[in-house]
Order: C-alpha cells, then sequence, then structure tokens
C-alpha cells in the first residue's frame, strides 16, 4: 500500500525521455517556489514565464541551462498545490543534470508514477474515473480511443453517475417518508410509484451503459478480425498486405499459442487486431488438436471472421462458428475470379481498400453503440449498483431501502472510491512516471 506522503514536494519529467526541444520537469509541493529560488533566482509572478538561467549552488558559476520558468500558485496548478515547471532543453545529459540539482534540493522527491495525477485527486482537481480517462488518453493510440478517453476525462461519465445517485436519493427520502409516515401498515401504491419509477429508470440505463460496455471495452482494448482459412489460402500475404496499407501503430504481438498470430493496427480511427489462424486443419495429432481447439476458441470470440478460399487450395475442414458481421473473401483473384463478398489478390493489392471499408463498417456500426465504461472496475461497480436495483424492485419497502443505499454507495464508489487505497494504488500504477 502506497502511504499517502503529501506534505513532500515531489518532482518528475513530465515529457517522454529521449532527445527533444524541450523537456518539461514539474515540481509539486510546498517546496515548489523555494525551488525555482534555489535554481533560478527570484519567483516569477504566478502563471507568468520567465527566461533564467538554472544554476546551483550559491557562488558557484555552474549553469545548467538556460530555461523557461513558470510558476502555479496552490488551487489554481494542475496538481493543486504548488507547482513550478522548468523547461529546459531536451537532451538527455541536460534532462540527468537538471534532475540531479532537483534531488539535492532538501526536501525533495522524486514523485511516483502517477502521483501528481493522485493529488490532483486528493485536491478535488478530479475524481477516480476522470483518472482512469486521462491514463487511457496518454495511451490513446487511435481517433476512436482518444474519444472514449475524453468523454471520461471530461466528466461525461462522472456526472451520469452523479445523476443516477441523485435520481435515487430522491427516491430514498420518499420512500423512507413514506415508510415513517404511513398511517397503515402498507404503503399505499400511488405514494411508492414514484420511487419504483425511479428505481427502473436507473437501472434501465444502467443495463444500456452495461450492455454498451462489450463495445467501450472493445474500442479501448482494440477490435479482433480472425483471418480464416486452410493452409496457403493467403492469410499471411493478406496481414503483410493490410499491414503494409494501414500505418500508424502496426506491431506484431507474439501469439499467446503458435498457432494464433496477432497484428494490431489502426483501421480508419479505430484499433483492429488481425489474428492469422496459421494452424487450421484436420489432424490426428494430440498436441496439434489442443492448439487448434485454442485458435478455434480465439476465432470464436473475434468481432469478425473473414473466411478466405481460393481455387488452388482445398476448402477449410475444420468446423468454424460463424457469426453476423463475418465477410467471405475469395483470395488470389489474380488467377480468377470466384465466389464471396469480395474477390481479393495480396499479389496485385485488389480488393484489399474494399475488404479494409467492409471491414471498417462493421465495426463502427459496433463502435458507435459504445457506452462510457470501459474499465473493469468501473463495469464492476455498474453490475453491482445494477444488482442490489433489481432486489430493491422485488423486495418489501424496508428491504427495498436498504438495497437502494447499497445501489447509491455502489455508484459513488465508481467515482470517489473513499477508503479504497489499494483501489487506487492499482489505478495510479498504470500511470508513468511524471503524470
Ligand atoms: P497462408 O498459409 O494462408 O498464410 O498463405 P500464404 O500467405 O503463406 O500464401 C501461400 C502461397 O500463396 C504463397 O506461395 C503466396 O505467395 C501465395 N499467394 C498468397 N496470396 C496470393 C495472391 O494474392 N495471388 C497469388 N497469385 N498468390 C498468392
Amino acid at each position: 500500500m502506497l502511504v499517502l506522503d503529501n506534505d513532500d514536494t515531489i518532482f518528475a519529467p513530465a515529457t517522454a525521455a529521449g532527445r527533444a526541444g524541450v523537456a518539461v520537469v514539474r515540481v509539486s509541493g510546498p517546496g515548489a517556489s523555494g525551488c525555482i529560488e534555489a535554481l533560478a533566482g527570484p519567483c516569477p509572478p504566478p502563471r507568468y514565464m520567465s527566461l533564467r538561467r538554472l544554476g546551483f549552488t550559491p557562488g558557484d558559476d555552474e549553469t545548467i541551462d538556460q530555461a523557461l520558468v513558470v510558476f502555479f500558485e496552490a488551487g489554481s496548478s494542475y496538481s493543486g498545490e504548488a507547482m513550478a515547471e522548468f523547461h529546459v532543453h531536451g537532451g538527455r545529459a541536460t534532462l540527468a543534470r537538471m534532475l540531479d540539482a532537483l534531488a539535492h534540493i532538501p526536501g525533495l522527491r522524486m514523485a511516483r508514477p502517477g502521483e501528481f495525477t493522485r493529488r490532483a485527486m486528493w485536491n478535488g482537481k478530479l475524481d477516480l474515473a476522470q483518472a482512469e480517462g486521462l491514463a487511457d488518453l496518454i495511451d490513446a493510440d487511435t481517433e476512436s480511443q482518444r474519444k472514449q478517453a475524453l468523454a471520461l476525462t471530461d466528466g461525461r461519465f462522472s456526472r451520469r453517475i452523479s445523476e443516477w445517485r441523485e435520481e435515487l436519493i430522491v427516491g430514498l427520502a420518499l420512500l423512507e417518508a413514506a415508510i415513517e409516515f404511513g398511517e397503515e401498515d402498507d404503503v399505499p401504491e400511488e405514494v411508492l410509484e414514484p420511487v419504483w419509477r425511479r428505481v427502473s429508470k436507473v437501472g434501465r440505463e444502467l443495463d444500456q451503459v452495461l450492455d454498451a460496455a462489450v463495445f467501450s471495452k472493445r474500442v479501448r482494448e482494440g477490435f479482433e478480425v480472425a483471418l480464416v482459412g486452410p493452409p496457403n489460402v493467403g492469410k499471411s500475404s493478406l496481414l503483410n498486405v493490410l499491414s503494409e496499407t494501414e500505418s500508424a501503430i502496426v506491431s506484431p504481438i507474439p501469439g499467446t499459442t503458435r498457432d494464433v498470430l496477432r497484428v494490431s493496427m489502426d483501421i480508419k480511427g479505430l484499433h483492429v487486431t488481425f489474428l492469422d489462424m496459421a494452424g487450421l486443419r484436420a489432424t490426428s495429432d494430440e498436441v496439434e488438436k489442443i492448439g487448434i481447439e485454442r485458435a478455434l476458441a480465439s476465432a470464436k470470440a473475434a468481432d469478425i471472421r473473414v473466411f478466405m478460399s481460393s481455387a488452388d487450395v482445398d476448402s477449410l475442414n475444420v468446423p468454424v462458428v460463424a457469426g453476423r458481421d463475418d465477410i467471405h473473401v475469395w483470395s488470389k483473384c489474380d488467377r480468377g475470379s470466384g465466389p464471396g463478398d469480395i474477390n481479393l489478390s495480396a499479389l496485385s493489392g485488389a480488393g484489399v481498400a474494399q475488404l479494409v471499408d467492409l471491414i471498417s463498417a462493421r465495426l463502427s456500426v459496433r463502435a458507435s453503440g459504445c457506452g462510457l465504461a470501459a474499465h473493469e472496475r468501473q463495469l464492476e461497480g455498474l453490475r453491482r449498483a445494477s444488482d442490489e436495483l433489481k432486489a430493491a424492485g422485488a423486495a418489501q419497502e424496508e428491504v427495498c431501502a436498504a438495497h437502494m443505499k447499497y445501489a447509491i454507495n455502489g455508484l459513488a464508489g465508481v467515482i470517489d472510491p473513499v477508503d479504497a487505497v489499494e483501489v487506487l494504488d492499482e489505478v495510479f500504477a498504470r500511470f508513468c512516471i511524471g503524470k
């Protein structure tokens, strides 16, 4: 468990390591202005950039760098604390010298991963769901990931949670008043009607977000398209052409088994991982069979299967579960056309763009249905709240009130897990140092 020593003054580079025009080093905490004074002379007025010579020991002429220095007052900074930023030249040696100088200032220490954001949360600058969105935003490779992350970061998801809570709090107040002041043993149905209305409305909306979560998770983690076909039908050749055509994040991920090769790319703003089912063939070898079963399970779990056939190979002789959005491709069409949704040639490139368009169109429909929550932690909270509301709807009044309270508190925990230090540790461990 991380001890929250918020009185320390912390520092870290805010920009990625390596050669660059500028590297930004951030300092956050009560010693921020003193740190500027120690390295750069009198602290400039808040939010004004000042060009300074950075030196270290008084009386020593050593210049660390010429840098832009800026100071933010507590309450008006990213972390909510007093902060200093040093915009130094972005070379490795300059940055190393700067960090060394900071480490020698008494009371300063290097920040832990995500510690600036954690302090920002501590100071009420953002909630946990927004912090998770920020980590996603930094990791976002594609346009759809960026948009989804932004919806978390800018508080849209958190606002939805607050609205649901408010709705339920009003419902609970009505229910408790009815229980307390009701003259008869049974509370009349017309008094309870507004309570049930609220419970079922929030429950319905929660379920909608949960249903859409499959797609939100796919946007965040990537859609999967399986290339399915017998050996030598042209799967690897197609994968090569696709990864050359579609630029951006092409990254071969070593397959989990030798039977599945995974290659990720950016298809029109969506993160898509192609699975090459290399080993799909009928076999009597027991070990190979296990591998093939795994490959078939991956093909089944994929969002789209691209079934490939060609004139020079036999058709696929292992059964693969098909889905609504699957695509049938006739491969090696440079040697003659055949049946299928698309005739394609990895050799000439014919049909490749058409395949990309079709995949992108089918996945975009799914992505457009995505909701706001994509993190398992958030979904867990929503699922629990949804279950409580289902139980509330079926319960007697007092028990119903208890379930509503659990749902209200559970929802609060999604954006503000007050006591859950372990939860925070886990979320912030995903952050880089300097964020
Ligand atoms: P895989 O086993 O399904 O991955 O198939 P490969 O991509 O390794 O291709 C098998 C053979 O078919 C290789 O000799 C390729 O050169 C050839 N091939 C693949 N695609 C095409 C194509 O579009 N046209 C032609 N003429 N040959 C192809």
